[in-house]
């Protein structure tokens, strides 16, 4: 496997027009616009009582992959999620800002040790409490939301991170983010677009809630603060970029060399004095441009099939970052015609299952990158698997050989 360290760089791989960016408000994202249209008022998950209803009348028909049987799977996966933040609002449920459980003479009484051990002190204790890669960037503003559903996101100069009626406060001290990727079954995922796919996801939701929660109350009784996040708070995607956890693809989501896009990202924001991880690029932008499988793929044709670019016609999208936009509007009505979420973008994603012989002839990093093919050492499929065949023009790649030693 190509080492994380090779791959490292000192600017994080995107582009960014820093005039044109603007802080992104939640009322923009997708589930947001949709779900108060549906209701007619402010909502952000009201978008599911359509998908929830075409769910029900495929249960009724007994439709292989929507059966009361994959509900009944989806409905115990997704339940802590539920419990712990439901999907990630800020400061709620089990996602509050003050310490949950650790006594009041622990708070603030920090624990003082060189950034680069704390940093592995966060890291490790994020492995154990489930996540499967962990980052720490330092917290750019930019990705935090500049408004929730109802009230904005404001940076303070010092004190605490308090929720008012009016704002969320954050002090700018808080700037490290310890970013969780959670690897998300992969034969479940691989059903997408059937009920199985969003079960899959739903237990990643619940795996990162406690984690998320978890870090937190750890980072807390070390006497620093910590906010659990789950999609809430910032923008996870380009924090975890930041944190060289992975690249963005033309699918809008993350790519990371283990595991392709088939993961869950979550995140927790600290004041803890921690050395952050570097970002790394392993080609994914080059190899984005001519791969095209997921716009291939994508049922509701919301993945662009064309050039990247830094300005969206799309009302939830966000100028000033150089990329391929994604129509989420239409997506999530696909979620509600389909009465599941898909995944068929994460499924056919040669990153997450392994590379085919035909994206191999037409990339050209082999020629003109002297760091080695990613999609050839390092994907979970290959890991798992062995070397899979590569001169086969155009058919499916085949695994050729069991998994080699030494990896
Ligand atoms: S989740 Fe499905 S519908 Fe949405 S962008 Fe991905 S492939 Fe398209
Ligand atoms: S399927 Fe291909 S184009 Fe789409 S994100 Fe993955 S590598 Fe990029």
């Amino acid at each position: 496997m190509i080492s994380r360290k090779k791959m490292e760089t000192e600017k994080a791989p995107y582009t960014m027009d820093e005039k044109q960016y603007q802080r992104f408000p939640v009322t923009k994202q997708a589930f947001a616009i949709v779900s108060t249209r549906d209701k007619g008022e402010p909502s952000y998950l009201g978008f599911l009582d359509k998908m929830h209803a075409t769910l029900g009348q495929r249960m009724q028909k007994n439709q292989e992959g929507y059966t009361q049987t994959d509900n009944a799977l989806d409905l115990g996966a997704n339940a802590l999620n539920l419990i712990l933040g439901s999907y990630g609002f800020p400061n709620s449920q089990l996602l509050k800002w003050n310490p949950l459980f650790t006594p009041e003479f622990l708070v603030g009484n920090r624990v003082e040790k060189e950034p680069d051990v704390l940093a592995e002190m966060a890291k490790q204790a994020a492995k154990w409490y489930g996540s499967d890669l962990t980052g720490i960037t330092e917290l750019d503003e930019k990705w935090i939301y500049s408004q929730e559903m109802s009230k904005p996101f404001i940076l303070t100069e010092d004190g605490a991170a308090e929720e008012t009626e009016e704002a969320y406060y954050l002090p700018k001290s808080m700037n490290r983010a310890v970013v969780m990727a959670f690897l998300m079954d992969e034969p479940m995922i691989g059903t997408s677009p059937e009920l199985p796919a969003s079960t899959a996801t739903s237990l990643g939701y619940s795996r990162m809630g406690i984690t998320a929660v978890s870090l937190a109350e750890y980072i807390r009784a070390l006497g620093y603060q910590a906010i659990p996040c789950m999609n809430d708070t910032a923008i996870s995607i380009p924090l975890a970029v930041d944190a060289g956890l992975g690249q963005l693809g033309r699918h809008g989501l993350l790519i990371t060399p283990e595991y392709g896009s088939n993961v869950r990202l979550c995140k927790v924001l600290t004041d803890m004095p921690m050395t952050p991880d570097k970002p790394i690029d392993f080609g994914v932008t080059q190899f984005c441009e001519n791969c095209l499988l997921c716009a291939e793929h994508c049922p509701s044709g919301s993945i662009s099939n064309g050039k990247p670019a830094m300005q969206t016609e799309y009302e939830t999208g966000n100028d000033g970052v150089l990329k391929w936009f994604v129509h989420a509007e239409e997506c999530l009505h696909f979620w509600q015609e389909n009465g599941a979420s898909c995944a068929n973008c994460i499924t056919v994603c040669p990153f997450t299952f392994g590379f085919e012989s035909m994206q191999c002839f037409e990339c050209e990093r082999c020629e003109s990158w002297d760091r080695g093919c990613v999609l050839q050492d390092n994907t979970i499929y290959r890991r798992k698997n062995g070397y899979l065949k590569q001169d086969t023009w155009a058919s499916r790649a085949e695994v050729l050989s069991p998994k080699r030693r030494g990896l």
